[in-house]
Order: C-alpha cells, then structure tokens, then sequence
C-alpha cells in the first residue's frame, strides 16, 4: 500500500516489516518477493494459507475470548478517538481513520473495534485472487456444479412466501413459485422487509441504523505503464474531518476526495493488455440518489481526475476508456440500499450490535450478507455464509431428529 498525502510527509513513517514487503512497496504475508499470485496462492490453492472465514484461518486453534478482550477493543472510544491515543502525527491518525471506510462509516462515529482491520492487514498482509475477483465466483460456481446445485443465474425473486410461522418458498419476476423448506436470503435486508417481505417494524429498526457510505467508483483503461506503481494506492484529501462531514452530514460528495488507486495490472498481467493499465478509482460518497449532487456524475470524475493530477497521478492524454459507476448503479442493478454498500451504517459503540441477525422473522428464513450480521466487506459476508450454514445444519438437523428421520 502507497499513500500520498495532501500536506508533505515529513514525519515519522511507520514501515511495514521489511520480511513484509516486496520490491514494488507491497507486502504480503511470509515476505513474498516474486509477486502477489504466489502469495495468495489462487483460488483453489493451498486452503490452509487461504485461511478459513471465522478465525480458524492461521491453522491454529482458535484463542479463547477473555474478559480483558472486551477493553481490548476500547468499548465506547471512536475508531478516531483510539487513532488518538496512538498517534500524534495527524497523517497517521488520518491514516488508522480510513479503516472506518472498509465498514461504510465515519471514523469520527464508528466504534474503536474497527482498530482490527488495520492490526490484521498489518500483521497478516492482505490476499489476492489472481486473475481479480471474479475468478472467486467462478470457482464457487464450479463447486456448485460439482455438488449438482441447480444455480439460475438472471432471475429476480420478488416475493418470499411464508405462513405466520415458517417459509414456503419464492417467487420470480416470471411468476414460477419454488417451494422450500429453507430460504436464505442475500439481497439487502431493507430489501427483504421493505418488499419481499414486507415487516414494517424491522425496516425501521434498519433505518434507524442510517445508511453506510456509497462509492463512486472510476474504472479506467489508462495507456502506457506507469513507473513504480503500485496495486493499491491512497491518496488522501487535505481535511479529513471536512470529506466525513460532506459524505455524512452534508450529504454531497466531498469537494476534497480521498481516492483510492487499485492497479492489479501492477501486480498481474491478465488484469490489462500489454502496454496499458487497468486503474480503478475509487470515492467515498454518500448513499442516495447523484441527481441530488450539486454537480453531475461526469463534472464529479473530472474533479477527481484533477485532485489526482494535482497529486501527481496525472492522466490527461492517457485515458483510454473511462466508466462511472454510481450510488445509483449500485442500487439499481445490485438492489443495494440507497446504493449503500455495506447496509446500515455502524454509528456508535452498540452499532454492531444492532444489525440484522441471521436468523428471519419466519422458520427457514436466513439472511446473509453485507446488510446483515456480522457485516460488509468480503471477509465478514463470507463470514455470515458461515454462520447461516451452521444454524441451518442446527436447526433442521434437530427438527428431523425430533420427527426421527436421522
Ligand atoms: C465499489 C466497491 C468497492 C468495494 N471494495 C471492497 C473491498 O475492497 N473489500 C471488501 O471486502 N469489500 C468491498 N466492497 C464491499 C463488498 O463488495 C460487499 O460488502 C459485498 O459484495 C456484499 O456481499 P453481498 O453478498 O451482501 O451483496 P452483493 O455482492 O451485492 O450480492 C447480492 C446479489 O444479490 C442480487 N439480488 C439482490 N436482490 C435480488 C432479488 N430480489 N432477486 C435476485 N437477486 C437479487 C444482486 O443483484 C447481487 O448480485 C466494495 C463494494 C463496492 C460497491
């Protein structure tokens, strides 16, 4: 990771551990030096260094909680307030804040137990899937395949069916009914209780939570290489508190963005042509709808392509193909709240807490995924797969033995 800040960086610098990183100012997990896919190993490789979801991940067992965690992950302190107590160079406390963002939240707002994120990047390094993302899918389709699940890709469900105490079932825009004992839902919760099943109580507990940041994300075919650069960069606004402000309270999005760089070309020859550069860059802004944006999405992307510039990512003449992806997208096409990425905002010290669980309102209904317990972002969605596996397994398992079927 590279971050770049608005002000000169003259300070103290905290370096990853040199066993860390490689050549290019990455680090990655048992000091790598040949690059990412080896240190990731690909989807499909080496599963114990892939890591399981829920902490058996290192291969070991895992620690028993203690009494002392629960001060550990400072209970009613802000992720801000703990950077504070840390840090006295304010690029570092900027720094440890934008782990605020990795939960759609305010770093001002959002408890100090986000303070993980950056204790596990730094100390596990991150994973990369060769080939990007949807390589991830595509293997999960293949394992499905394989265990002869029927996956009906294109079809929207627009209705869980359910008696007063258990589900029946969905059905599709196309009107097909399938019948089931269990359904497990990962569209958006507000989704589920605002029209699949509609439950006006739990909606507005949802609401209540507010709406986690959006993105707008810019997807570009950049020509050229660019020298030294590397996967992941960060380039941060001049006055933090101020982009918080705009995204969460002034609902706008900021004038000063903080933008992330992903550059997997960097790293990985299939992610661009030769002679070119695929570049992802990414805004925080806030949910809802850009027709309320005091500006257009196009004269927004040219704002960000000038902070950029100015900071010394300059793509004029370069740009091959530029793609805007906006809140509005998100919730359009993705059925996100509010275009919301990561459902409810975690605003306050219970605000996890307070997140849809994992058990539905009816007998065989689940949710799963970022709306939900315990979280967004992939590791805590795939997380909540987990954990909706679990309760499934228990609950039927123990129903079937009640009627002495197993
Ligand atoms: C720009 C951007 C960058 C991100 N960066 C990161 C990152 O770096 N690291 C990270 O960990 N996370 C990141 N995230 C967050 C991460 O992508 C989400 O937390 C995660 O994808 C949520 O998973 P999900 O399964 O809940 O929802 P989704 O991935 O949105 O999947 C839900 C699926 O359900 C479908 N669906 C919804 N409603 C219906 C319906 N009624 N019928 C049929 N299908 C339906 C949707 O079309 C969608 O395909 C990012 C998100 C965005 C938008």
């Amino acid at each position: 990771m590279r971050t770049f800040f608005a002000g000169p960086l003259t300070g103290p610098v905290v370096e990853p551990p040199a066993s860390r990183r490689d050549g290019s100012g990455h680090w990655w997990p048992g000091g790598v030096s040949s690059g990412a896919g080896e240190a990731a190993g690909g989807v499909g490789g080496d599963g114990s260094r892939a890591g399981g979801v829920g902490g058996g991940g290192r291969g070991g067992a895992v620690p028993r909680a203690r009494l002392g965690d629960l001060f550990a992950v400072a209970p009613g302190r802000t992720l801000d307030a703990l950077a504070g107590r840390f840090f006295r160079d304010a690029r570092l406390r900027q720094y440890v804040d934008r782990y605020a963002t990795y939960a759609g939240s305010n770093p001002y707002r959002a408890p100090a137990a986000l303070g993980c994120v950056p204790a596990i990047e730094h100390g596990d390094g991150g994973w990369y899937v060769r080939g990007g993302l949807p390589r991830l899918a595509d293997a999960l389709a293949a394992a499905l395949d394989k265990a002869g699940v029927d996956v009906r890709t294109e079809t929207e469900i627009t209705e869980v069916i359910a008696d007063a105490d258990r589900v029946r079932g969905v059905r599709t825009a196309g009107g097909e009914v399938v019948r089931a004992d269990v359904v497990v839902v990962n569209a958006d919760a507000a989704s589920l209780y605002g029209r699949l099943l509609p439950d006006r109580a739990r909606l507005r507990r949802i609401a209540g939570l507010g709406l986690s940041s959006s993105a707008f994300l810019m997807l570009a075919a950049v020509e050229g290489r660019t020298e030294g650069m590397p996967h992941h960069s960060i380039v941060f606004s001049g006055d933090y508190r101020r982009e918080f402000g705009d995204i969460f309270d002034r609902r706008r999005p900021p004038e000063d963005p903080t933008v992330y760089i992903g550059c997997p070309s960097a790293h990985d020859a299939t992610m661009a042509p030769a002679g070119a550069e695929s570049w992802s860059m990414l805004v925080n802004v806030p949910a809802g709808d850009p027709a309320r944006w005091p500006m257009p999405p196009e004269a927004y992307a040219e704002l960000v392509l000038e902070r950029l510039a100015s900071r010394g990512h300059d793509l004029s003449g370069r740009l091959r193909f530029l793609d805007l992806l906006t809140p509005a997208d998100l919730r359009d096409r993705y059925g996100a709240w509010g275009g919301a990425i990561y459902g409810g905002a975690y605003g306050g010290p219970l605000a996890p807490f307070r997140r849809p669980g994992n058990r539905g309102p009816r007998r065989g209904l689940y949710l799963v995924g970022g709306s939900a317990h315990p979280g967004g972002g992939l590791p805590l969605v795939a997380m909540g797969g987990r954990i909706v596996a679990e309760l499934v397994a228990r609950d039927f398992s123990r129903s079937d033995r009640r009627r002495g079927r197993a």
